[in-house]
């Protein structure tokens, strides 16, 4: 880099240099009357204007600047716009703890939690409540532990299956909390997905498997691409409308 690249003040007074192609984020603590909000102010390459978002899950809220923009530019339109972020905070839905009792889906159908202190089963179904041994302070990590297993079952049924029918050879699957996307296909064939889609519809799950499995033949968003997902399911539309009502509420759970 010469030492003649453009530099910025930070908030803190730090002079700072910009490398472009780069992302770079600073944090700052924002008092918003009696709440201490986390405000993110991330230098985006490509943005073109200030944009400012809640993350649902975090709380914080995130502006991102152009690289022209100093970051306490950004920390100033979220100083300005406190209301319509507390009111966004406000209208966020609650976590739902994995806790006797609370409703969780698996495929779409809620399942009662029932806890079983005295059973040495583990995590189990039985007339349609999902019932976990064990004790009280176990539960949430025995049920989660279960949900993750059941989704790698699943899917990495799934995935040999529609990558049998397309006839391309399936890397590893692997199953995770993933923040932003659902699923991956890494170049060397790879998938991964969020272990949150289990809660999901059997259909959505089917969707977005199809979907990554497709990606180990066509590495792109184009019309092929769109093809080959329909001849691996036929619920691409409803799944897609279903993740974009509904994707965030996969979220609350844990
Ligand atoms: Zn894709």
């Amino acid at each position: 880099m010469s030492s003649t690249g453009p530099t910025e003040v930070g908030f803190a007074g730090l002079l700072r240099s910009v490398i472009p192609g780069t992302v770079r984020e600073e944090r700052f603590d924002l008092a918003c009357g009696d709440r201490q909000l986390v405000v993110r102010v991330r230098r985006h390459p490509n943005a073109r204007r200030l944009t400012l978002r809640v993350e649902p899950r975090s709380g914080d809220a995130v502006v991102t600047i152009p690289c022209r923009l100093a970051f306490r530019e950004g920390l100033d339109l979220a100083r300005r716009k406190q209301g319509w972020i507390l009111a966004r905070l406000a209208r966020l839905p609650q976590p739902i703890a994995l806790a006797d009792g609370a409703a969780l889906p698996v495929g779409g159908v809620p399942h009662p939690i029932c806890h079983r202190p005295e059973a040495r089963r583990g995590v189990w179904i039985e007339n349609g409540a999902l019932c976990v041994s064990g004790r009280r302070e176990h539960m949430a990590r025995r049920l989660t532990d279960w949900l993750r297993a059941e989704a790698r079952r699943r899917i990495s049924a799934l995935a040999a299956e529609k990558a049998a029918l397309l006839g391309r050879p399936l890397g590893r699957v692997t199953v995770r909390d993933t923040r932003s996307r659902w699923g991956s296909c890494s170049v060397r064939g790879d998938l991964s997905f969020c272990w949150r889609l289990v809660l999901a519809p059997d259909f959505v799950l089917d969707y977005v498997v199809a979907h990554e499995v497709a990606h180990l033949a066509e590495h792109n968003h184009g019309p092929r691409f769109w093809r080959t997902v329909d001849t691996l399911t036929s619920h691409a539309e409803a799944a897609r409308a279903w993740l974009k009502r509904h994707g965030d509420e996969l979220r609350r759970y844990g």
